[in-house]
C-alpha cells in the first residue's frame, strides 16, 4: 500500500514517514501541495495525509484539487490539523476530506485512521467493481474482451438482416488454444483472448470493406465472430475472411512469451444459405467445425453437401443412442489365423449397425461420431462385454486356444476407469484374462503419456493381451513402443495393400515386423486379401494374418466355423490377382 505525505514541516515529515514505513507502507513524501499533486499523478497512491497550511498550494486548496478529478475523487484523505483548529477540520470535511487529525498525533491514532480509511476504500471499490460488472452483464458486453457476447452479437445479426441486403458471418475459432491454458495457465490465456479481441474490433472497423452495421463478437471460449454486410461479392467475403485469419496470425507478446495461433474460419451468407440469425450461426458454425480437421488456419464456406454431411452426422449422433438402447448393434468376427499352420488364433470383435430405415451403416462412419459425441464409452463397454460373453460361450462349448480382441477407443482411457471394466468383465462372463486383448490406436500417444501407461499396465497386470491396431498410420514413436507393455503390433492394411509391389510399403512392412520382434512383440497383419499378400508376409516372418483371404468378419454362428481352422497356404499356389 502507497501514502503519501504532504507536510511542510521535515520533522514532522519525516517522523509521519518513519512511523508509516515501520508498519510496511511505501511513502512518498511532498513538502507542499502542489509537489503532491504531481505525486498523485505520477505514483497513485492508495492514500493521502495532508497539512492543512503549505506553500505553493494549501491543504484545501490540494483536497479541493483531487476531488474535482474523475481519477481521485474517491482517494482516501486524511488531514492533518493543529488542535485548535477546529473550523479548518470543518472546511476540510466539507471539501471532501475522509478524516482528521491532529498534530502532532500519536503512532496508534494515525495507524488506526489510516487501517480504517483503506478498508473502507478497499470496500468502496470492491462494490463499484461489482456493479460495474453487473452494468456490463446487464449490457451483454463480454468482460474480458469487451466485444459483445454472444447474445448481444445476435442481436446485432439480427438488426442486420432486418435492415441490410446480404449479411455474411465468419465464425472463428483459434486453433490449438487450449494448449495457451493448459501450458502457461488461464492468466496468459486471458491476455491472448483480449489481444483478440482488440485485432478482432480493429479489423471491423478498419476493413476494406466495413460498413456501419458490421460487428464483430465473442462466441464464447476460443470462438468469435464476425458480420459483415452487403459485401459485393463472394470473394469480398473470402478476402475478408483471409485479412482476419492475417491479423490473428500476428505473433501475440505477452507476460514475457511470444506465442503463435492460427485461426479457422467458417463461413455462411444471407440470404442465399440461411434465412434467419439461428440458420446463419448454425451453418458458419458447422463450417468451422469442417475447417478444422483439414488442419489450423483453414476457411472452410458452407455449402449444399456439406449441409447433408452436417444432417448425417447429427441423424447418426441422435440414432446412435436409440440404437444402443434397442439392440440395434451387433459384432461380427473375423478370424485371425496363423499363417504357418492355418490354425484359428483368435477373432477380431467388429461392431456393424443396422438401421430400420437408413440400412447398414458402417463403423467408419458412426465411430468418428461415437467419438466426437462421447457415447463411444457406453458403446465400448457393451462390446467388451457382449465380445467376452461370446468367447465365454465358445469356451463353454469346448473351444480351446483362441483369443477375442475388441477394439478400445482413445475416450475409455481419458477420465474412464478401463481396468476396472475389463476386471468387471471378466470377472461376470468368467473368461480367463489371456483370451481377452485389448486392440488399442496410436493416438493414444497424444494424450497424456504417464496416465495412459499407468492404465494399460493396470490392464497388463490383469492378465488380458494388449495390440496396437493400425500401427504405422498415426503418431509412431519408438519411444513409446518401447515403453508400451504390448504383446503385438497389428500392421495396418493400408501397408498391406500393396505389397509386394509398393517398395516403399515393403520396406515399411518390413520394419515393422523386424521392430516388433526385437521388442519381442507377434505381428499380424490386417487386410491380408491375396496369395500373394499372405506369402510375402510369411517370408517376412510376420506370424499371424486377418484378411478376407481366410474371412470377412461374419456373425458369430458362422464364425464358430472358424475353429476348425483353414487349410494352411502353401508355397506352390500361384498367386491370385
Ligand atoms: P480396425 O480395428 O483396424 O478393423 C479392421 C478393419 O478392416 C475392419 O473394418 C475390417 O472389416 C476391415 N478388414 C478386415 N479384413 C479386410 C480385408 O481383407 N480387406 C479390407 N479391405 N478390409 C478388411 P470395419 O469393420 O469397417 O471397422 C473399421 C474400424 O472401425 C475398425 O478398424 C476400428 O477402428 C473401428 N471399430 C470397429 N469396431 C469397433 C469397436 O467396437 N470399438 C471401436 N472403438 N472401434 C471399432
Ligand atoms: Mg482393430
Ligand atoms: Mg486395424
Amino acid at each position: 500500500m502507497k501514502i503519501l505525505i504532504a507536510e511542510d514541516e521535515p520533522s514532522l515529515r519525516e517522523n509521519l514517514q518513519w512511523m508509516l514505513e515501520l508498519e510496511g507502507f511505501e511513502v512518498l513524501a511532498a513538502s507542499d501541495g502542489r509537489e503532491a499533486l504531481a505525486l498523485v499523478g505520477a505514483h497513485k497512491p492508495d492514500l493521502v495525509l495532508t497539512d492543512v497550511m503549505m506553500p505553493e498550494l494549501d491543504g484545501f486548496g490540494l483536497v479541493k484539487a483531487l476531488r474535482e478529478s474523475p481519477l481521485t475523487a474517491t482517494l482516501p484523505i486524511i488531514m492533518l490539523t493543529a488542535r485548535a483548529d477546529r473550523t479548518d477540520t470543518r472546511i476540510g470535511m466539507n471539501l471532501g476530506a475522509d478524516d482528521y487529525l491532529t498534530k502532532p498525533c500519536r503512532r496508534e491514532e494515525l495507524l488506526e485512521a489510516v487501517q480504517a480509511r483503506l478498508e473502507r476504500s478497499r470496500i468502496q471499490q470492491q462494490a463499484a467493481q461489482r456493479m460495474q460488472l453487473e452494468v456490463r452483464q446487464a449490457m451483454q458486453i463480454d468482460t474480458l474482451t469487451a466485444l459483445p457476447g454472444r447474445d448481444l452479437f445476435e442481436q446485432q445479426l439480427e438488426n442486420a438482416l432486418n435492415s441490410c441486403a446480404t449479411v455474411s458471418l465468419l465464425c472463428l475459432g483459434l486453433d490449438g488454444f487450449s494448449k495457451i491454458n493448459e501450458s502457461l495457465g488461464t492468466g496468459v490465456g486471458d491476455l491472448v483472448l483480449r489481444e483478440v479481441g482488440r485485432r478482432l474490433q480493429q479489423c471491423a472497423l478498419h476493413g476494406p470493406h466495413s460498413r456501419p452495421f458490421d460487428a464483430v463478437g465473442r462466441l464464447g471460449g476460443d470462438q468469435f465472430a464476425a458480420c459483415l454486410v452487403d459485401l459485393p461479392d463472394a470473394s469480398a467475403l473470402t478476402s475478408s475472411a483471409a485479412g482476419i485469419m492475417r491479423a490473428l496470425s500476428q505473433p501475440y507478446l505477452v507476460s514475457g512469451h511470444t506465442l503463435f495461433l492460427t485461426t479457422s474460419v467458417g463461413g455462411s451468407a444471407y440470404p442465399e444459405q440461411a434465412d434467419s440469425v439461428h440458420a446463419l450461426l448454425l451453418n458458419a458454425e458447422s463450417a468451422l467445425h469442417h475447417a478444422k480437421p483439414d488442419g489450423p488456419g483453414t476457411y472452410a464456406y458452407f455449402d449444399v453437401a456439406m449441409n447433408r454431411r452436417v444432417a448425417r452426422s447429427l441423424l447418426i449422433h441422435n440414432e446412435l443412442h436409440r440404437a444402443l438402447e434397442v439392440g440395434d448393434l451387433q459384432l461380427f468376427y473375423q478370424p485371425q489365423v496363423r499363417i504357418a499352420t492355418g490354425e484359428l488364433v483368435g477373432f477380431e470383435a467388429l461392431l456393424r449397425w443396422h438401421h430400420a430405415t437408413m440400412g447398414w451403416i458402417s463403423p467408419a462412419e458412426f465411430i468418428p461420431v461415437a467419438e466426437q459425441s462421447g457415447i463411444i464409452v457406453q458403446i465400448g463397454e457393451w462390446v467388451m462385454h457382449t465380445a467376452a460373453r461370446q468367447a465365454a460361450q465358445w469356451l463353454a462349448r469346448g473351444q480351446r486356444d483362441f483369443r477375442v480382441a475388441v477394439n478400445i477407443s482413445v475416450r475409455q482411457f481419458v477420465g474412464q476407469d478401463l481396468p476396472h471394466l475389463v476386471q468387471t468383465v471378466l470377472g461376470e462372463t468368467g473368461l480367463p484374462p489371456h483370451m481377452l486383448e485389448l486392440e488399442v490406436t496410436e493416438s493414444l500417444a497424444l494424450h497424456s503419456v504417464a496416465s495412459t501407461l499407468a492404465i494399460l499396465h493396470d490392464c497388463k497386470a490383469l492378465g488380458v493381451h494388449l495390440a496396437m491396431d493400425d500401427f504405422g498410420t498415426g503418431y509412431s514413436s519408438l519411444a513409446y513402443l518401447k515403453r508400451y507393455p504390448l504383446d503385438t503390433l497389428k500392421i495396418d492394411q493400408t501397408f498391406v495393400r500393396n505389397i509386394p509391389h509398393d517398395r516403399g510399403d515393403v520396406a515399411i512392412t518390413h520394419a515393422i515386423v523386424a521392430m516388433a520382434h526385437s521388442f519381442g512383440m507377434s505381428v499380424v497383419a490386417e487386410g491380408v486379401e491375396t496369395r500373394e499378400q499372405l506369402e510375402f508376409l510369411r517370408s517376412l516372418g510376420c506370424e499371424e494374418v486377418q484378411g478376407y483371404l481366410f474371412s470377412k468378419p461374419v456373425p458369430a454362428d458362422q464364425a464358430a466355423a472358424a475353429f476348425a481352422g483353414f487349410a494352411p497356404q502353401t508355397r506352390e499356389v500361384a498367386p491370385s490377382a
